[in-house]
């Protein structure tokens, strides 16, 4: 992602529900009694009752069937046993009103009757019971523990969301999408012009602009315009770069956010989010909703899901199938959504009318690499001499956003070195520097390594050409991609049965990849653990599915109904199943002598081949054409089927 622009957001300062806790509980301490009679001096029942025998007291208030309070009359005050009273006076003056003293009653009705006895037997004074109403107070107390709560809450919300955006508007936001807005207003202008390479994606996309561009143009023939295009690519490949331009291209606004962004720990703020987006989106049509990392809410549902927790990730996801299903098509708004782990994602987001779009992002290819080099070179100060061709050479396996990371480092180098401008050492140590952060993530390649893998490549490819019955190849690569090192991609035919010499052959091609490396380096690799698995399986299938063995006989132990679980319960015996084993070795270890006898003959051509690879890193049927002569068995339909990448 490129820039954040920090739009200023209105700060809504939460501070003060802490205020109004605080003041709260002063105003309890403050109010929950008159302040006058806190001063009062306490007494208790048995002192009163001597005062009232004596007839010293003038008035009792009894408050709240609690709390007494005493007035002593004028000709008692002078008493020394009502000193105290007088000492206690607040403020220095003299407390001649009432009340004097105060006690709790304890037992109401005991209290009472006694007062009463003490009027009977002729004592004179007043008495009375006062309700003091404190409505105000009740209602502050009553709100406490929801104000805790509340308080509480802010706490956790704050917490939560951590260092960013105003420090409390997130409570009144947390239903609100996080996505930034790039408009008119934003002078974030992206065009195709800065994207560089990826002509396949750009070609595709260019698309989508049209449809925001001129949408009757296609309604009015009936046509309905889609509403998603998923882009599929390693991190740093240019999938928002591309998203960016799409915008930027059509003129709309671009709303971008990230899949986690929706992900929340509160049960239904990611589909309220996702609502809140399409509203805003809907709003500013025609626009583009640019979802980056969908994988963060568009996994699969319902796997691993026996602790409940992935519920308000579905939740989301729901949620967004829902509003994609629910807008017109003429409402203008098309989601854009980016992934590098496109197999972990729900199959209900590529169905009709959602992502049915998808579009490769690959790392990008020698040439690509150059082009993104001259674009990130523009803005730096490099010697005349710089050779880009050479620095594309020295970066294999480098993404788009490496690139970018090279040409700033390089130019932070050389500023070090108080350099007038960027030189090829400058770019080199770059490399170096990056490649060393990189080499953990296992994505940059050795030189070693790429010859390994180039080797074996070719080795696919010059025994596919070779075998009549194998698939015809149509690109060969050592650009890394997923989790592949590299690929062969071919064009298979539509067979609905295979026979057994186009098994074999298949197998063989896909043995010759580790048959090149056994050649070439007399050595083996990991590098074919895809290769092997692919024939293990197949080698299987034919001896006990298809019957195709001749030791075994035409026999299968497979159950189509699918009703016979035969994980632990074979349908054989012991012995035909050590049969199976050793038959299945035999066909394979067949096929990779084959393979290998194919090399060996060739290897003039694997080796002239390889070294293309190495130089070019893609090469297509045109380069096997020129240097292993077209193939004699090939026929003309297979062109029409859908390429299949072999990975390896
Ligand atoms: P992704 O979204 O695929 O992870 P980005 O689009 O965020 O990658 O790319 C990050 C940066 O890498 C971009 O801002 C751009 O500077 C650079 N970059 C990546 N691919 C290209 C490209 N094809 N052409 C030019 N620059 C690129
Ligand atoms: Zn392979």
């Amino acid at each position: 992602m490129a820039k954040k622009n920090n739009q200023e957001k209105p700060t809504f300062n939460s501070y003060w529900i802490y205020g109004l806790i605080i003041s709260i509980l002063i105003g309890m301490t403050m109010f929950s009694g008159d302040s006058k009679w806190q001063n009062l001096e306490k007494t208790d029942i048995s002192n009163f009752e001597k005062f009232l025998l004596n007839g010293d007291v003038e008035e009792v208030v009894v408050i709240n069937k609690n709390l007494a309070r005493v007035t002593i009359n004028q000709n008692a005050i002078v008493k020394s046993e009502h000193n105290s009273i007088k000492s206690k006076n607040f403020l220095g003056q003299e407390n001649i009103e009432g009340p004097h003293y105060q006690f709790e009653v304890g037992n109401l009705e005991l209290f009472q009757r006694k007062l009463e006895k003490a009027e009977e037997n002729g004592i004179v004074f007043r008495y009375e019971f006062q309700t003091i109403e404190n409505r105000w107070m009740d209602m502050i107390i009553s709100f406490i523990p929801i104000i805790i709560i509340i308080a509480v809450w802010i706490f956790l919300m704050r917490r939560m969301s951590g260092s960013s955006g105003g420090a409390g508007s997130q409570i009144f936001n947390i239903g609100k999408s996080k996505a930034r807005l790039f408009d008119q207003n934003t002078n974030v202008r992206t065009s195709f012009k800065d994207v560089a390479g990826l002509e396949g994606a750009k070609e595709e996309v260019q698309e989508i602009v049209d449809f925001l561009k001129n949408p009757q143009k296609y309604t009015k023939l009936g046509g309905e315009i889609p509403k998603g295009a998923l882009l599929i690519g390693l991190p740093g490949t240019g999938k928002t770069l591309l998203a960016k331009a799409v915008a930027g291209e059509a003129k709309v606004p671009f709303f971008s956010l990230s899949g986690s962004d929706f992900v929340e720990m509160f049960v239904g703020v990611g589909a309220s989010r996702v609502r809140d987006l399409f509203k805003q989106a809907k709003d500013k049509s025609p626009a583009i909703i640019f979802i980056d990392e969908i994988d963060a809410i568009g996994r699969a549902r319902g796997k691993n899901n026996f602790t409940g927790s992935n519920d308000e990730r579905e939740n989301t996801l729901n949620q967004l199938l829902t509003e994609m299903d629910g807008f017109d098509t003429n409402t203008n708004v098309i989601v854009v959504a980016a992934t590098n782990r496109a197999d972990v994602l729900d199959k209900a987001l590529m169905r009709a009318g959602r992502f049915d779009r998808q579009i490769y992002v690959d790392l990008p290819d020698l040439n690509e690499r150059k082009e993104i080099f001259q674009v990130h070179l523009k803005p730096l100060k490099v010697t005349k001499t710089l050779d880009v061709d050479f620095l594309a050479k020295q970066t294999p396996g480098f993404s788009g956003a490496d690139i970018a990371n090279v040409c700033n480092e390089s130019a932070l180098i050389a500023a070090r070195k108080s350099r007038k401008s960027v030189g090829k050492q400058d770019f080199l140590d770059a490399v170096d520097r990056i490649v060393g952060g990189l080499e953990k993530k296992n994505k940059i390649i050795s030189q070693e390594e790429k010859k390994t893998i180039a080797f074996h490549e070719a080795g696919h490819a010059t025994v596919s050409w070779l075998l009549k019955y194998a698939a015809p190849l149509v690109k060969v690569t050592i650009v890394p991609r997923g989790q592949s090192l590299g690929a062969a991609w071919y064009l298979p035919e539509e067979r609905l049965i295979l026979r057994t010499e186009q098994m074999l052959d298949e197998m063989c091609a896909a043995l010759g990849g580790r048959a090149a490396e056994k050649i070439m380096f007399n050595k083996i690799s990991t590098g074919a653990l895809s290769d092997l698995e692919k024939v293990t399986r197949q080698a299987r299938a034919m001896v006990s599915v298809y019957g195709l063995n001749s030791a075994l006989g035409n026999i299968t132990y497979h159950d189509s109904s699918g009703q016979s679980d035969y994980t632990f319960t074979k349908p054989y015996s012991e012995k035909t199943a050590q049969k199976i084993d050793k038959e299945i070795s035999a066909i394979i270890e067949r096929q990779y002598k084959r393979a290998c006898e194919i090399l060996k003959k060739n290897k003039a051509n694997l080796i002239k081949l390889a070294e293309r690879l190495l130089e070019k890193e893609v090469i297509f049927k045109d380069d096997l054409t020129t240097i292993l002569g077209k193939r004699s068995f090939e026929t003309e339909k297979n062109s029409n089927s859908s390429t299949k990448a072999r990975k390896s």
